[in-house]
């Protein structure tokens, strides 16, 4: 069976929720960010029980330990040996194929659950596919689809980062109080 279509607007959809997982974002941020997958991306079919907000909850702190060892520059080589061992675990179900369309190479994954699906993006990311960054704003892991990021990818496609405006707003408030403790 031929796997589920993998653009970046995915990557960028499962990157949030793998943020929102991997961090402090509760199950109701996930809840709302699971539900937006589906409904953006329903005809991928990854509607199941590991499909789950509390399923993919329960992963949250092991997908957020795995990216915090990946994101070092030289990791712990015990703790890099637990990261490829998990993510081996993780994704023994996964198929990868390769296809050709339109004119390119395509890796083509049969996964069957959101679950998998963030696994996936975690073992790409030990792979060196996708670079791990903090975000300068609330220190949750993201992965990158654009280099320019600095912050946590944006709820949607072509959207504003909250993080993005959360500092802009705290340093348009610190500015507003310089001229006045002067004046
Ligand atoms: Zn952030």
């Amino acid at each position: 069976m031929a796997g589920p279509m993998v653009s970046v607007a995915v990557v960028g959809a499962l990157a949030r929720i793998a943020r929102v997982a991997a961090t402090n974002g509760g199950s109701r941020a996930l809840q709302r960010e699971v539900e937006r997958f589906f409904r953006d991306y329903g005809p991928l079919g990854l509607d199941n029980e590991s499909s789950r907000p509390t399923s993919v909850l329960s992963e949250a702190k092991l997908v957020e330990w795995c990216l915090c060892v990946i994101a070092e520059n030289n990791p712990e080589p015990v703790a890099a040996h637990q990261v490829a061992a998990t993510i081996t675990q993780r994704l023994e179900d996964v198929e990868r194929q390769i296809d050709y369309h339109d004119g390119r190479f395509r890796d083509l994954p049969s996964v069957t659950d959101l679950v998998e699906f963030i696994w996936l993006y975690v073992g790409d990311a030990a792979l060196g596919r996708y670079e791990v960054r903090r975000c300068a704003e609330c220190g949750a892991f993201f992965l990158v689809t654009d280099n320019r990021q600095r912050y946590c990818p944006p709820p949607t496609r072509g959207g504003k980062s909250r993080c993005l405006t959360r500092r802009q707003m705290r340093e348009k408030r610190v500015a507003q109080r310089v001229p006045s403790s002067h004046g």
